[in-house]
């Protein structure tokens, strides 16, 4: 497992004696690798940033009550530095300690990984600041300063980069430890801790090797457990640990805390660089100039005995976002103990632990007076923060210390909930409630759960980690995951653990399964994240990656075979399980209700058939703003018809075709406006691109031919003739309507009738909106226009009824963007068609995009894919552009977006920049709509601070 670039990994310690005494000045660049400190600076740090690189300040103190940074500092001192700050600002129990900028981050990276030159002197500075604080010195024989080494970034990265504990100690400082904590079996567990973590993380010793040794002691001692080690035990293994280092990298375990210590600054910064955290921002979008910070903070122990213990807690529930503080502890444990997933850890309140049933005793009750501290210390930080807070911390022989905070993730149901609650405990304004929700985040709602009336095969139950409900073919391992989801299969990806390795094929899976690991362990937390369903720490459950199984009692399952997780209940069902819609809770409607108050954007839904057209109503669309007719027609019983309508020769062959068609419109249209009740509702004319209606076997031809009377090979000839090259920018749209006006006609006829016939059913007036597909010119828009106007006049005489109505255009040519103006004229309405508009402005086909599109990603050249978020500048400035001209012409020309950009958050938000009436989406994304139109109102930021 290479987790460390080459150059740290290679040159940090191995085969280079670590001279205890060597010259103070030349160990930060020995330890990451590299000679001496740059002379100068010459990175170009982000603008924010560049006033810290100018101060020549790269290290920033904290404790005692007060601290040199603040919460708002994330951009230079990171998230967890930031935070560290604002804690001891407010006079909480943190330990003491310093925090390197991530302007050194950067400033390394730009100068072949060489520090600043002034870096060393503050950050013996920082050490001083501990020192005073705590009474200890670091290197200090007697009364050694014991630190930890993490990292911080801006943005929270779980797990992606590297952290060292009990740094400092050494042959002679682990028997001052001893002899300070009269606990010598203690001082000893510490240093093998140390021993392991540092020469994993800096030295790149694999782990296998300590825990070989650890077992092999075990076994020759008749030990189950770690805890049955006895003082002389760790003495031996931290013996056993030294000459492994030695035999592993050729030089022994360095001694020297300071060299120690700037092994583990190295690491960290180079950590910024490893594979995983290189995916993990990629997939998270966040820029590498952002850099980490390193947090060097005085040690406390949570595993000094029964007193102590390490914890972390939500102030609310980050599943369901429920107010009661959450979270989980163990008791005489160190570090990431809770968070590894290695031991079942403890529930914090009773509550909780009489909700689980768990046999162990709530912190509540085993450490009454740090649980009093600890809720006193939530209720500050919530209020302070004015969110929920995700808090890392440790109790240290009955004494509480804070070890983190931060504005901790939620699932989408949670979040929704939190910002609400906390709205009406006017901790915040409504507008802030609505400018806290991802909209794309909304999403994870709209998953679908298990049918309560389904038949359960439950085999095994675990946590609940992460809600929602997915089925897929098992696999064990995330390569694995990765590449079934390339060939469109549905996996749940089955592990005894995830690690951050494993997050490409947590992205890939449906859901995540794990045997072992609590509700905060790494595949918990990070499904929840990515908005995925995971049951974690299902422990009946026996994963053998040798045999590719997974075994529940005398159930077993292969790989390949079919699994539903339900991460709600944390059930484990044997084969795919029906699924349900979900129910939209409360608070999704209040917030969505405060949305509509701020928005002054339309939201419509592009909805085809009259179930499309309910859930658009369900979840608040204002209207249709596209119904594509010819998707009435995949019907297996009405393609035959459309076919018949396409593949005719004659004028007369077409008319008795559109006859049959006819009838179908007219009713389907009918219900559209009575589901409806009188909001608009734009018709779209026929836009087939061909190849998708023609008859492609013998079979279908014959078919056609037999319901049309005629030839079949004759037939087949014609259909042969129709088969086009580039069917996308082929005859289709007006042009269809142009060569053959029956076709318009009979359409502009069907929605006439249903308009009389919805508007006395419902008696509410229906305006119906009919709209021509992919003009270029003017002249294409009165041809067919001059047919609709018509045929309105024939109905209204034939039905005696005034009809209200209005004919406007698709904007999806480049051309019709540039004569807006000219095009305004005679169309009461336009529609921006983005995905053609994309396709035609950039001349990429949409059908073809999919085989170099990544490569344009990868790669930069296009900062994603601009058929999901609309090109701002070029294909919005010709959005732009037709919105001007347009409305030049005619001052309230209505305009709305009916592409698929319509439900992406950045494209609603240039929407509503560039002045539009309405966005128009897939229903399921009107919500996601309706709350980015609301946010771009309250003029949030497409690209936030996480
Ligand atoms: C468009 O081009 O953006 C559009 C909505 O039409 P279609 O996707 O049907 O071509
Ligand atoms: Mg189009």
């Amino acid at each position: 497992m290479a987790r460390r670039p080459a150059s740290s990994k290679k040159t940090s310690a191995k085969g280079k004696p670590a001279k205890a005494k060597a010259r103070a000045g030349s160990k930060p660049a020995k330890a990451a690798g590299r000679p001496a400190a740059a002379k100068s600076v010459a990175a170009k740090p982000a603008a924010a940033k560049s006033a810290a690189v100018k101060s020549g300040q790269w290290v920033y103190v904290f404790g005692g009550g007060k601290a040199q940074g603040r919460a708002g500092m994330k951009e230079l001192l990171g998230g967890k530095g930031a935070n560290l700050a604002e804690m001891a600002n407010l006079g909480l129990p943190v330990p003491p300690g310093f925090t390197i900028t991530t302007a050194v981050c950067t400033a390394y990276y730009a100068n072949a990984r060489k520090y600043p030159k002034d870096l060393e002197k503050q950050v013996d500075a920082g050490l001083s600041h501990i020192a005073k604080i705590t009474g200890r010195k670091f290197g200090d024989p007697a009364n050694p300063l014991l630190v930890s080494v993490r990292s911080g970034a801006r943005a929270s990265m779980p797990g992606m980069m590297d952290t060292v504990l009990n740094l400092g100690l050494n042959d002679e400082t682990v028997e001052a430890l001893a002899k300070q904590s009269g606990d010598r079996r203690f001082a000893y567990d510490s240093y093998r801790r140390f021993i392991q973590m540092y020469s994993n993380v800096v030295l790149d010793i694999e782990h296998h090797n300590f825990e070989d040794i650890l077992e092999e002691h075990k076994s020759r001692a008749n030990y189950t457990l770690d805890t049955d080690l006895t003082a002389d035990d760790w003495i031996e293994v931290v013996k056993l640990y030294k000459s492994r280092v030695e035999e592993e990298q050729g030089t022994p375990f360095p001694q020297d805390p300071r060299d120690q210590l700037w092994g583990a600054i190295g690491a960290v910064f180079g950590s910024w660089m490893n594979a995983r955290a290189i995916t993990y921002r990629r997939l998270h979008s966040i820029p590498e100039s952002w850099g980490t910070a390193v947090n060097v903070q005085a040690m406390v122990f949570g595993n000094m005995g029964d007193t102590s213990a390490t914890g972390v807690a939500f102030t609310r529930n980050p599943s369901t976002g429920e107010k009661r503080l959450y979270g989980e502890f163990l008791i005489n444990a160190q570090g990431e103990d809770v968070v590894a997933g290695i031991r079942t850890p403890q529930e914090i309140t009773e509550a909780a632990r009489k909700e689980s049933g768990s046999d162990k005793p709530s912190m509540e009750t085993a450490m009454p007076a740090a649980f009093k501290e600890l809720t006193r210390i939530y209720g500050t930080l919530e209020k302070h923060y004015r969110d929920m807070q995700d808090m890392e911390f440790t109790v240290e022989q009955g004494k509480l210390w804070m070890l983190q905070t931060r504005n901790g993730k939620r699932t989408a149901k949670a979040a929704l909930r939190i910002a609400v609650e906390l709205a009406n405990e006017k901790l915040i304004t409504k507008d802030e409630a609505v400018a806290r929700i991802e909209p794309a985040s909304l999403d994870q709602l709209l998953h679908p759960t298990i049918d309560p009336k389904a038949e359960r095969n439950v085999i095994a139950t675990g946590l609940p980690a992460s809600p929602g409900a997915a089925s897929g073919e098992i696999v064990f391992s995330s390569d694995e995951a990765a590449e079934l989801k390339a060939e469109g299969k549905k996996v749940i990806l089955v592990r005894v653990e995830t690690s951050p390795e494993d997050i490409h094929g947590m992205h890939a899976a449906e859901g995540i399964l794990t045997t072992r690991g609590g509700m905060t362990s790494h595949a918990a937390v990070v499904a929840r994240g990515m908005g995925k369903p995971c049951v974690s720490g299902a422990g009946s459950l026996r994963v053998d990656y040798n045999a590719q199984t997974l075994q529940a009692g005398n159930v077993v399952l292969k790989r390949g075979e079919l699994v539903t997780i339900d991460g709600s209940t944390g059930q484990v069902l044997a084969g795919r399980v029906p699924m349900v819609e979900p129910e939209l809770s409360g608070e999704f409607g209040t917030l969505m209700g405060w949305a509509d108050k701020v928005r002054s954007l339309g939201v419509r839904a592009n909805a085809d058939t009259p179930a499309d057209a309910r859930v658009a109503v369900r979840f608040g669309a204002q209207g249709i703003g596209l119904c594509r007719t010819e998707h009435m027609f995949f019907d297996e019983a009405r393609i035959q018809a459309v076919r018949e309508m396409i593949l005719s020769d004659t004028t007369d062959q077409r008319k008795k075709a559109l006859a049959k068609i006819l009838p179908m419109q007219r009713g389907d249209f009918v219900e559209l406006f009575e589901i409806m009740q009188g909001m608009p509702v734009t018709i779209r004319l026929l836009d087939p691109p061909l190849h998708e209606f023609l008859p492609h076997t013998e079979e279908d031809i014959a078919e056609v031919a037999a319901a049309m009377g005629v030839d079949p090979k004759k037939l087949g000839h014609r259909a042969k003739e129709l088969a086009e090259f580039n069917p996308m920018l082929g005859f289709r749209g007006c042009r269809i309507a142009i060569a053959y006006p029956e076709v318009a006609e009979m359409q502009a006829r069907a929605i006439f009738e249903a308009a009389v016939e919805a508007g006395k059913r419902t008696g509410k007036p229906v305006v119906p909106e009919v709209m021509v597909p992919l003009i270029a010119t003017k002249a294409e828009l009165d041809i067919v226009k001059a047919r609709i106007d018509a045929m309105a006049a024939e109905v209204q005489k034939e039905s005696g009824s005034k009809l209200n109505y209005q004919v406007g255009t698709m904007i999806e040519l480049p051309r019709a963007a540039l004569m807006a103006d000219e095009i305004a004229q005679s169309a009461e309405f336009f529609s921006f068609g983005t995905n053609d508009l994309t396709q035609t402005t950039f001349g990429i086909s949409r059908d073809d995009a999919a085989s170099f599109l990544g490569i344009y990603t990868q790669r930069g050249i296009l900062p994603g894919d601009p058929f999901v978020s609309i090109d701002q500048e070029g294909v919005g400035a010709l959005v732009r552009i037709g919105v001007e001209r347009g409305r030049k012409v005619r001052g309230k020309l209505k305009v709305g977006i009916c592409g698929e950009h319509g439900g992406d958050p950045a494209s609603v938000a240039f929407c509503h920049e560039v002045g539009l009436d309405y966005v128009s989406c897939s229903p399921f994304r009107v919500p996601i709509a309706r709350l980015a139109a609301a946010q771009a109102a309250l003029g949030k930021k497409a690209a936030g601070e996480a």
